[in-house]
């Protein structure tokens, strides 16, 4: 089973929700629930042998932006694959019709000639 949207392949439904979980470099992994259950568990696992500062954050599900609802309505402009790639950097961990905002804000604030 694999869920198309999701970085992991533990996925038990190919059609789930998937949300952003903070990579703790700076980037964001896109999860199923399974598979953040999966990633929840070994970080916490890997966290017992690290110092406080060091730890993996480890939030709740329902703390996680949501990748998904909102996000099929693609705008011209600001295609969903550079968003895709603005979260995978770590650039934003905003949802996609928040980015698009933001986007549309910067160009509108640009010098036009
Ligand atoms: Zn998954």
């Amino acid at each position: 089973m694999k869920n198309n949207s999701c970085d992991n392949t533990l996925c038990l439904i190919s059609d789930g929700e998937v949300r952003l979980l903070p990579d703790g470099g700076g980037g964001n992994l896109i999860l199923c629930r399974a598979c953040y259950q999966h990633e929840i568990n070994f970080r916490g696992y890997r966290n017992r042998n690290l110092e406080a500062g060091e730890q993996f954050p480890t939030p709740e599900w329902k703390a996680l932006e949501v990748y998904g609802p909102g996000v099929n309505v693609e705008h011209e402009d600001f295609p969903m694959e550079e968003w895709k790639y603005a979260v995978a950097c770590g650039d934003t961990s905003i949802g996609y019709v928040e980015w698009v905002k933001h986007q549309e804000e910067v160009e509108r604030c640009e010098p036009s000639n």
